[in-house]
C-alpha cells in the first residue's frame, strides 16, 4: 500500500486511528527531511485536537525512538538512571540530580531539552556556564559516562533525531500541549539512553502544559505505562506547578540555585523536590531498600560535598569554566534590574506561573522562534511566594532585563501575575500523587 504525508495528516484530522505503518512512514520521512515542516505542524495540530490512542501513543513514541540508536551502556558496571521533568517554570531540578545522582553510584546519561513554549530547559540553563558545551558526539558522550558517572546532552543526529526536530516544531506551532506528543517526545529521549530505571516528574498547576491533576496523571498514566511496556523500571512524582520552584526564573539565575542545592543550602521547596526525586532514582537503581532510605543518601552526598564535587567533574569534562561553579557571582549578569512593587498590604494568594514564564520567554530567556538566541542573564527574582506577607509597596519580585523594550513587554506580564488578598491560602505539598510501576 501506498502512503502519503497527506493521507496520514488528512487522517488524523478526520479523527481516525492512524496504523503503525502509517505513523513510521510520517516519522522517518520527517527525520530524513523528505516530508517538510509544513506538513508535519499540520499533523502536529490534528493530534494536539484529535488526540491519539493509545496503539498509536505506542506506535508514535517507538517510531521516536528507533529514528535514531539506542545506547547500549551494559558495559558501564552500575545502574542507569534517569529522571525527567515535563516541563515547568523555575524547574532546576535536572541540574542537581544528574550530579546528585552519579555521586551516589548511578549512571546519569541525561538527554535533556530546550526551552519549551514557556517553561525554561535544562539545556539553555547548563549552557549559562561559559565554555560548556551540551553538542556532545557519542563517543565523546560516553567518555564522560565513563569519567564521571553523568552528563546532561542535547539530542543529536544519532541519539532521538525526531524528537530534536518535532521539539523545535511543536514549540513554533502551538503544539506542545497535547499528553501525547508529550508521552512521546519523552520517552523516546529517555528509552533511548539505554537505561534501567526512570523517574518522571509531571508538572500540575497554572506554570505546567498540565493545568489541572487530572491531566497531569493521564500523562503521568501514558509515560508510566509506555515504561512499563519497555522493560523498564518507571515512576511519575505529580508535583506542584502553581508557582515557580525556588525563588529564580532565568538560565543563570536558576544554576545559582542549583548549585545552592548542591552545596546544601538552597530553596527549601527546591530542596524537598530534590530529595524526593533522588530519593525514588537510587531506589529504582537499587542502591537503597527504600525511598526514605534514598533521601537520606542523597542528604549525605550533599552533606559531604561529593555531590557538589561531581558537579564540577561533569562541568569540566563537558568543556565549562569550573570557576563560575566555585563562585556562581562569575556567571553572566543583566545590565537592568527592576523592582515590581505589591500594590497592597496583604498576603500573596496565587502567582499566574505560565505568565511569568512568559515573562522570561520575552525578556530573552527563552526562545519566541527557532532561530532567537537565548541570553543566559536575564530573569525574574521572587522576593515572595505563595502565602507570604507583603507589605503595600514591598518589592514582590526583582526583574533582571539587558534590553528597554524586551522589559516593555514582560513588565505587564510580571505586574498581574501576584494576586494578594487578605488572608494566606491553605498550604499545599509540593507532591501532589505518586504513579508506579516496577
Ligand atoms: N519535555 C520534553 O522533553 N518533551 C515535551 O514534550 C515536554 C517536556
Amino acid at each position: 500500500m501506498n502512503i502519503s504525508a497527506l493521507d496520514v495528516i488528512r487522517k488524523k484530522r478526520d479523527g481516525n486511528e492512524l496504523s503503525r505503518a502509517e505513523i513510521d512512514f510520517f516519522i522517518r520521512g520527517y527525520t530524513r527531511g523528505e516530508i517538510p515542516d509544513s506538513q508535519a505542524a499540520a499533523w502536529l495540530m490534528a493530534v494536539v485536537l484529535r488526540g491519539l490512542t493509545a496503539q498509536e501513543t505506542a506506535c508514535l513514541t517507538d517510531a521516536m525512538l528507533y529514528s535514531g540508536e539506542v545506547l547500549d551502556l551494559s558495559a558501564l558496571p552500575a545502574p542507569k538512571v534517569d529522571k525527567h521533568s515535563t516541563g515547568g517554570v523555575g524547574d532546576k531540578t535536572s541540574l542537581v540530580l544528574a550530579p546528585l545522582a552519579a555521586a551516589g553510584g548511578l549512571i546519569v546519561p541525561m538527554i535533556s531539552g530546550r526551552g519549551l513554549g514557556h517553561t525554561g530547559g535544562t539545556l539553555d540553563k547548563y549552557e549559562a556556564i561559559p565554555g560548556l558545551s551540551v553538542n556532545l558526539p557519542l563517543p565523546r558522550f560516553r567518555e564522560v559516562l565513563e569519567t564521571c558517572g553523568c552528563a546532561i546532552v542535547s539530542a543529536t543526529a544519532e541519539i532521538a533525531p525526531a524528537d530534536r526536530k518535532l521539539y523545535a516544531l511543536r514549540n513554533a506551532t502551538g503544539t506542545v500541549e497535547s499528553p501525547f506528543l508529550i508521552c512521546a517526545s519523552i520517552m523516546s529521549k529517555k528509552l533511548a539512553e539505554g537505561l534501567d530505571a526512570l523517574v518522571l516528574d509531571v508538572k500540575a498547576g497554572s506554570g505546567s502544559f498540565m493545568k489541572h491533576d487530572g491531566d497531569a496523571m493521564h500523562v503521568a498514566r501514558l509515560m508510566v505505562e509506555t515504561g512499563r511496556r519497555m522493560g523498564k523500571k518507571t515512576v511519575a512524582l505529580v508535583t506542584d506547578m502553581d508557582q515557580p520552584l525556588g525563588f529564580n526564573v532565568g538560565n543563570a539565575l536558576e544554576l545559582v540555585e542549583a548549585i545552592a542545592v548542591l552545596r546544601g543550602g538552597g530553596p527549601e521547596d527546591l530542596c524537598d523536590l530534590c530529595l524526593a526525586l533522588a530519593g525514588w532514582m537510587f531506589y529504582l537503581g537499587g542502591r537503597t531498600s527504600t525511598v526514605d532510605l534514598g533521601k537520606k543518601l542523597a542528604e549525605e552526598l550533599i552533606g559531604s560535598g561529593r555531590a557538589f564535587d561531581k558537579l564540577r567533574q561533569m562541568v569540566a569534562l563537558q568543556g565549562g569554566d569550573v570557576k563560575v561553579v566555585d563562585d556562581p557571582s562569575r556567571l553572566p549578569k543583566a545590565q537592568g534590574k527592576l523592582e515590581v512593587a505589591s500594590p497592597k498590604t496583604g498576603y500573596v494568594t496565587s502567582i499566574r506561573c505560565e505568565a511569568l514564564g512568559k515573562a522570561s520567554v520575552l525578556l530573552g530567556g527563552g526562545r519566541e522562534s527557532e532561530s532567537d538566541a537565548v541570553d543566559p542573564a536575564v530573569g525574574i527574582v521572587l522576593h515572595k511566594k505563595v502565602a507570604q506577607p507583603a507589605k503595600a509597596g514591598e518589592p514582590l519580585c526583582t526583574i533582571h532585563y539587558n534590553s528597554q523594550a524586551r522589559l516593555d513587554r514582560a513588565r505587564p506580564l510580571i505586574a498581574q501575575s501576584f494576586h494578594t488578598g487578605d488572608a494566606p491560602p491553605e498550604p499545599r505539598s509540593i507532591l501532589r500523587g505518586v504513579m508506579a510501576v516496577s
